[in-house]
């Protein structure tokens, strides 16, 4: 299938008081059409810093994109402008947050806010941008369209403005939408109902969508694939299957350990014991190495090579490569 996108070999570093923190440690992911692909991980993995470089949100400072390339439409979105990325950001690439009221300019009315991107990108002339917006409004569930668009913020109850934030985030028909955790902030009846809405408008759209979570459960439900981020890295990807049944990193193993059936997810992430290294100087070896029970002296001192075990799943551990033990002998000799 057709690729959308293509995320290459990306570093990206924070410069702070305490140093250099190396949040992305060279990441490696394509996003084929139509497809949701889920970024999973502990908060802190690298998942977030992701998923806003590809909507050219890193601040540089303290940000730094120190290697790699995000393909979008054969350009690389590393290297454009502020002015060329605001022609992409919310039209070809759009995004949405946890908290939908952050996202929404509590001043202004949801019709002014839902065909501000048609007006300023696309020159759609006001009354044709009123009518895509009452269109969206349809599309998201919102009932009376035509009367809401006149009203604020305020006068929609936290699911209805996700409805809305989403609405707004689709109305110049990106080709991939970027949901940060996007139902955190709701209740679960209301989190099923977006859920429902996504793949209601990935089917009739084709949009491929960045679902960044910690929720295993919203993942079980909409995911097509699943990577699994750990210190900066992709340490496991695959489909969801593939990642629920025949999970290989222990990092993987150890998020799903809680929860072993794909239809009885309600369940968020459990901790699993330690905590994940300092970036500030990430280890050499295996990053999971301290809090791995199968640890061996390899992954000490190099980062496993990927592993194929299909097609469409890979692997970054040491376990699934032969090359441990001669690595280790060698070791030993020199
Ligand atoms: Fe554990 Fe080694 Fe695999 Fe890392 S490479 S997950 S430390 S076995
Ligand atoms: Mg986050």
């Amino acid at each position: 299938s057709e690729k959308v996108l293509q995320v290459n070999n990306l570093k990206i570093s924070f410069r702070t008081y305490g140093g250099e923190v190396e949040a992305v440690r060279g990441v490696d992911f394509d996003l084929y059409k139509g497809e949701t692909l889920a970024i999973v991980g502990e908060s802190g993995c690298g998942k977030s810093v992701t998923s806003n470089a590809i909507m050219g949100l890193i601040p540089q400072p303290p940000g730094i994109i120190k290697n790699g390339s995000i393909l979008f439409k054969e350009k690389d979105l590393t290297k454009l402008s502020k002015t060329q990325l605001r022609k992409i950001q919310g039209v070809d690439i759009s995004m949405i947050f946890q908290d939908p009221m952050t996202a929404l300019n509590p001043t202004l009315t949801i019709g002014e806010q839902l065909t501000e991107g048609l007006r300023t990108h696309k020159k759609i002339g006001k009354k044709e941008a009123k009518e895509k917006a009452i269109d969206m409004l349809k599309l998201v569930g919102i009932p009376n369209p035509e009367e809401r668009l006149k009203q604020f913020p305020h006068q929609f109850s936290g699911g209805m403005r996700q409805r809305i934030v989403i609405a707004i985030a689709l109305i110049c028909e990106p080709q991939v939408l970027i949901a940060d955790e996007p139902t955190t902030a709701l209740d679960v009846t209301i989190q099923a109902q977006i859920l429902e809405l996504f793949e209601e408008i990935q089917l009739k759209k084709g949009i491929s969508i960045i679902l960044i979570t910690h929720d295993l459960g919203v993942v079980a439900k909409i995911a097509d694939r699943i990577a699994v981020m750990y210190a900066g890295k992709i340490v496991e990807i695959g489909d969801k299957r593939e990642i629920f049944y025949t999970p290989e990193h222990p990092y993987t193993k150890g998020l799903l350990n809680s929860v072993p059936r794909l239809d009885l997810m309600e369940e968020e992430l459990q901790p699993i014991d330690g905590t994940p290294p300092d970036l500030f100087s990430p280890p050499k070896g295996c990053p999971f190495t301290a809090r791995c029970d199968y640890a061996m002296e390899v992954c000490d001192y190099a980062y496993p090579f990927s592993t194929k075990i299909s097609e469409t799943h890979e692997v970054d551990c040491w376990l699934q490569d032969e090359r441990a033990n001669v690595l280790q002998a060698q070791n030993k000799i020199g």
